[in-house]
């Protein structure tokens, strides 16, 4: 088939796995980086060029969409989804995953785990959400950030103030969640593709660190799942019409929490320690969408 991995670094280690899966299954594959994409919009006949030039036929698009292109690489897969092509990760799931108050609060409506949240206009005083929470140290963290940056730890009420004043004066959107101490600084980081789990990893945070996330550097090793578990990462992509996702999970006195559920999730550290060919599944799961 004729594949677009959207992304804007074929060097990136997700990027490359993901090519090189495709070549071998044999498909047609481009590499296109959505910021130069243009949407060309006119009655009954919007398309998309590609550095100035007709995109050309596709049968599937692969999107890895960076959070800091968030909204444009939205509107190009809108844009593939109305030209009437398979896109396996849809606008929809997109926006709903990368904001964390919209992510929880499906998953908090289906039943699943989430940590207790409050999410407030950053123009309100907020004494009031703090008490929500009620105990320190409490969690703060941008609605839509990633990789670690923008998840602080507060220890006092004027801690927890100060902070928020300063996200407040960046114009931020937070959220402040309960503080799992249980989970002991490591999360789970399950990757899904098709309803099925490719592969599970456990990641802890280094010496005096609370954030597991590998590029903040925490250590990863194999994961495994209680029956829970699976059920809970899996019914979460269901939930947020994700095809292929790496859901985020602390263990804790109540099961599974969930942070969020990543619909760009990387693949070096889960193919790294899992030893798995999860680009693999992918492919196949694209070949399965749209027939090879
Ligand atoms: P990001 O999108 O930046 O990865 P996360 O919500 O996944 O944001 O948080 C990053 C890391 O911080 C998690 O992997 C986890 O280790 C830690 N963490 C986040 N929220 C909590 C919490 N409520 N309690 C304990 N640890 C947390
Ligand atoms: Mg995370």
């Amino acid at each position: 088939m004729n594949l677009i991995i959207l992304s804007r670094n074929p060097n990136l280690y997700s990027t490359h796995s993901l090519a090189q899966a495709a070549i071998k299954r044999n498909h047609n594959l481009r590499i296109i980086n959505p910021l130069e994409c243009e949407v060309i919009i006119e009655k009954n006949e919007s398309t998309i060029q590609y550095q100035g030039k007709k995109i050309g036929s596709v049968d599937a698009v692969i999107p890895r969409i960076g959070a800091s292109v968030t909204s444009f690489g939205n509107i190009i897969i809108k844009q593939f989804e109305a030209m009437n092509v398979y896109t396996c990760l849809s606008s929809d799931a997109l926006s709903n995953s990368r904001n964390k108050v919209l992510c929880l609060q499906k998953l908090a409506a289906a039943g699943l785990g989430v940590p207790k949240t409050v999410y407030f206009h950053q123009s309100q005083d907020p004494q009031d959400a703090i008490k929500k929470i009620g105990v320190f140290p409490l969690i703060i963290k941008l609605v839509e950030g990633t990789q670690g940056l923008g998840v602080v730890i507060a220890e006092s009420q004027n801690s927890t103030e100060s902070i928020l004043d300063a996200f407040s004066a960046m114009r931020k959107s937070v959220i402040i969640q309960e503080f799992i101490e249980e989970a002991s600084r490591s999360d789970i980081r399950v990757f899904v593709v098709d309803g099925k789990i490719s592969g599970a990893i456990r990641r802890q945070g280094r010496e005096g660190e609370f954030r597991s996330n590998l590029h903040r550097g925490g250590s990863a090793r194999v994961a495994i799942l209680s029956e829970e578990e699976k059920q809970t990462a899996i019914k979460a992509t269901e939930i947020l019409g994700l095809n292929i996702a790496g859901v985020d999970m602390l263990r804790s006195k109540k099961g599974p929490l969930i942070l969020e559920v990543n619909s760009s999730p990387g693949l070096e550290g889960i193919e790294f320690v899992t030893k798995k060919d999860i680009a693999k599944d992918i492919i196949k799961f694209v070949e399965k969408r749209v027939g090879k």
